[in-house]
């Protein structure tokens, strides 16, 4: 039966940027304000996030890791828009499935913190003597150190399938990058354990356009033209916002971030419809910059995307698309009017 855990987490867990995905939306549900990530092998030997959120309650360490254990559900809209995100619950029963995954954290106020250690769902001893599978108190931080070494030790095959720990983390950089964009207000750092340098690194109270100039370029923070805010109530649309260029920024590609209801999206159809809107605005073979920030009425967001896609799809999908590209030819055009 573990093997077929196994196999089905490492189905919502595929490879360490995705973990990590994981790993950041729980630290900033929790209201961190500051989030540290740090790898060996670009994850695969070892991932930590260390934040400064609520921190875990000792009574709650037993079920943590159980598959659909979530603190998210407070009532029944909730549900709905949970949902949302696919899959609630899962995140932390999949990696402790697929990895040797401990946690260490404290609630502030509390004088001590507590370490658990978690295999397939369950708490077990850590090795740390006594057989007890009880957390143990631990000097702690204020907030959650979680930890998950040798991932899929236990799937050889995915194991295998890596190309190299420097791919891993490449993809580790570029989600942690986008979070930071997307919250300003918070200190990310992202960097291989062991070693000084982060590679990313944001100051707190930030603004996100300030951390796209730190984090993609000056070249590319002068050129920035703001979208929006504006609000399209018919379509469900909350708000729309971000920022985008409208010169050619990069010799390598377009970059496009999307968040929907504050989580790293993918919609395919929104990306086609921005890119051919943008080879209206740059020259041939010239690559964009876009960051764009929807939130739509949750229940207007599909409920049956398969947890291991990033891909969103919500009602009224092409008027909404279409309303939002308008926003940015909007913002495209009043720049090179005036
Ligand atoms: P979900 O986020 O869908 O609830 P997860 O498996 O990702 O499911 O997390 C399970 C639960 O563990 C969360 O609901 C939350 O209560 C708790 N949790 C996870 N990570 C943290 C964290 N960094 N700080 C505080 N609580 C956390
Ligand atoms: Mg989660």
């Amino acid at each position: 039966a573990d093997v077929v855990n196994q196999i089905a987490a490492a189905e919502i867990i595929h490879r360490p940027a995705n973990a990590i995905k994981e790993l950041l939306e729980n630290s900033l549900d929790a209201g961190s304000t500051s989030i540290k990530v740090s790898l060996k092998d670009g994850g695969l030997k070892l991932i930590q996030i260390q934040d400064n959120g609520s921190g875990i309650r000792k009574d709650d360490l037993p079920l943590l890791c159980e598959r659909f254990a979530t603190s998210k559900i407070r009532k029944f809209e909730d549900l709905l828009s949970l949902h949302t995100y696919g899959f609630r619950g899962e995140a932390l029963a999949s990696i402790s499935f697929v990895s040797r995954m401990s946690v260490v954290t404290k609630v502030k106020g509390e004088s001590v913190g507590w370490k658990a250690f978690y295999r397939d769902g369950k708490l077990v001893d850590g090795g740390q003597g006594g057989g007890l599978e009880d957390p143990k108190p631990s000097a702690a931080n204020d907030g959650t150190l979680i930890s998950a070494e040798d991932l899929f030790y236990n799937v050889p095959m995915r194991r295998k399938s890596f190309k190299s720990p420097a791919d891993e983390y490449n993809r580790v950089l570029d989600v942690v990058t986008k979070y930071a964009v997307h919250n300003p207000k918070v200190a990310f750092t992202c960097k291989k354990a062991g070693t000084a340098q982060a590679e990313v690194s944001t100051p707190s109270d930030s603004t996100t356009r300030s951390n796209i100039s730190l984090l993609y370029g000056n070249a590319l923070g002068k050129e920035l033209l703001q979208v929006g805010p504006t609000i399209h109530k018919s379509l469900g649309i909350e708000k729309v916002e971000g920022w985008v260029t409208n010169a050619n920024w990069s010799q390598k590609r377009s970059t496009f971030l999307l968040f929907i209801n504050h989580r790293l999206v993918d919609s395919y159809k929104m990306k086609k419809a921005a890119e051919s809107l943008y080879t209206a605005y740059l020259p041939k073979g010239s690559f964009a910059f876009l960051y764009l920030s929807l939130e739509i009425d949750p229940a207007r967001v599909d409920v049956n995307v398969h947890p291991t896609k990033q891909e969103i799809h919500f009602l009224d999908e092409d008027e909404v698309i279409e309303t939002v590209v308008k926003e940015v030819a909007l913002t495209l055009t009043n720049a090179n009017t005036s």
